[in-house]
This record gives C-alpha cells, sequence and structure tokens, in this order.
C-alpha cells in the first residue's frame, strides 16, 4: 500500500473522470493520497475532495510561489482557518521559485514567510516547494524550522548538497516521477539512497510529471496517482532495496508526517 503525499488532483484534467482515476489508484495499491492545495482556491477544493472521500484523501492548503501576488490580507486569514480544518494536514504548497518568477522575488519571500508563521502558530507541517532559490529559501526555512513540527521539501529535484542543508535541517524529501527521468533525473539516482527511509516519501505531483518509465506511455501525458508504483520501483532499484521494503517506509514515514495513523511508526 503506498501514500502519494502530493497530488494535484483538484487539476482541471481530472473532473471528467474523478472517481474512476481513484478507483485505479486504490487497484494499484494508492490507497490515500494528500491532495496538494497551491492557490487559496484550490485549497478550498482541496479541502472539500478531503472531506468528500474521508479516509482515502486528506489535503493541504497554501498558496504557490508562482500566486503569490494574489496573496492578500483576506487570503491569510482565510488560510488560517482552512489549515486549522482536520482534513487538512500541511500548511502549502509554499516556497521560493525563481526558476519561472512568475511572482516577483520580494513578494514570494514576504508570502512564504507568512505561511511559514501559519505553521509556526498552528504547529502544523510544512509542505515546501524550491527551485532555484535553494540560499533564499534555506535561510528563511531554517529561522521557523524548530517552530514546526516537521516539514517536506516536495518534488526536490536539486542537488547532493542541497539535500545534505535539508537533511541537516531535519526535513522530509519527496521523490516524483522526476527521478524516473533518464534525460534529467539520473543524479537523484545517485544519491536518493543518502535519504533516510524516515525522512523519504513519494509523490506523482499528478497531472504533472508523467513517469517516463510507464508502459506503455498514456496518448494523453496526464499523471495520476496509480502511477506512484513506477516511481517507487525506480527508487527501490537505486536504494538497493526491494520494492516492498521502499513501499512499507515510505508509506509508514508518510503516515507518521501527515498524522494518517494512530501511532504510526516510521518503520
Ligand atoms: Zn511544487
Amino acid at each position: 500500500m503506498l501514500i502519494d503525499i502530493g497530488a494535484n488532483l483538484t487539476h482541471e484534467s481530472f473532473r471528467h473522470d474523478f472517481d474512476a482515476v481513484l478507483q485505479r489508484a486504490t487497484a494499484h495499491g494508492v490507497t490515500r493520497m494528500v491532495v496538494t492545495g497551491a492557490s487559496r482556491e484550490g485549497s478550498e477544493q482541496a479541502l472539500a475532495l478531503a472531506r468528500a472521500y474521508p479516509d482515502t484523501l486528506w489535503a493541504t492548503a497554501g498558496v504557490h510561489p508562482h500566486h503569490a501576488i494574489d496573496y492578500d490580507e483576506a487570503t491569510d486569514a482565510r488560510l488560517r482557518e482552512l489549515a486549522r480544518e482536520p482534513a487538512v494536514r500541511a500548511v502549502g504548497e509554499t516556497g521560493l521559485d525563481y526558476h519561472r518568477n512568475y511572482s516577483p522575488r520580494e513578494v514570494q519571500l514576504q508570502v512564504f514567510e507568512r505561511q511559514l508563521a501559519i505553521a509556526a502558530d498552528l504547529g502544523k507541517p510544512l509542505f515546501l516547494h524550491q527551485r532555484d532559490a535553494h540560499e533564499d529559501f534555506l535561510a528563511l526555512l531554517r529561522r521557523y524550522r524548530d517552530k514546526v513540527p516537521a516539514a517536506v521539501v516536495h518534488c526536490f529535484t536539486d542537488t547532493h548538497d542541497t539535500l545534505k542543508d535539508y537533511l541537516a535541517l531535519d526535513c522530509h524529501i519527496g521523490i516524483t516521477g522526476w527521478i524516473c527521468d533518464e534525460r534529467r533525473g539520473t543524479h537523484l539516482r545517485e544519491f536518493v539512497r543518502d535519504i533516510p527511509a524516515d525522512r523519504l516519501m513519494l509523490e506523482t505531483d499528478a497531472p504533472y510529471l508523467l513517469p517516463r518509465t510507464v508502459r506503455p506511455q498514456p496518448s494523453h501525458r496526464r499523471n495520476e496517482p496509480m502511477y506512484l508504483a513506477h516511481i517507487c520501483a525506480e527508487v527501490a532499484r537505486d536504494r538497493g532495496e526491494t520494492v516492498e521494503v521502499t513501499a512499507a517506509r515510505s508509506t509508514g514515514t508518510a503516515a507518521a508526517f501527515f498524522g494518517l495513523l494512530p501511532e504510526a511508526s516510521g518503520a
């Protein structure tokens, strides 16, 4: 049994066959999923899904750095309410993205810090995004790290040194199908074994990042949670573990991180 810790199931591409997507996920062992909230509206929708599918879906609530420019006082107030909801298990997706700079960097920094403050005030874990912004991201996260119970750097694609910085801050690491990409994910294959089992979690980031190891390649290119097993298989191979061990450990780690099981152990 697997847990997909990052699925953008509020994406419009899932609207026409949502129940079939969940059924296929379950049939492939992905029995629990955390729906990413990446905007105020998206976070509302993620919570609505989590309420509609209890024990299968949970949610995060946050504003992605791409949308930082839309973050106002009303957003902050609403995120604080959403983060108190039992089905909302983390604050985020939040962080910094200097790769695209859809929002100005100063705005991204302010909005990231406001969400760090929400997590700190409410004692919630963080679901984090970082791209091409490691130094600023690390500096800000470091100031809040001991005020939040846990933090996952989701869709980790960065360097080995960056990984060491996050592990030194006692962060969790989310691995996506990026690692299945023989063109740009090979560096991850070399050091994914350095992530302790109790810090390693798996995610599809669906509908993005369809694993390139899926055969036959679906014509629509839409990723969905049922493909999480392909990521698990690649991670297991790179770590020199059986698929069963990687699955069991990452599931235990995810359950503990998001509080999906009482007394869940990381073993
Ligand atoms: Zn992200």
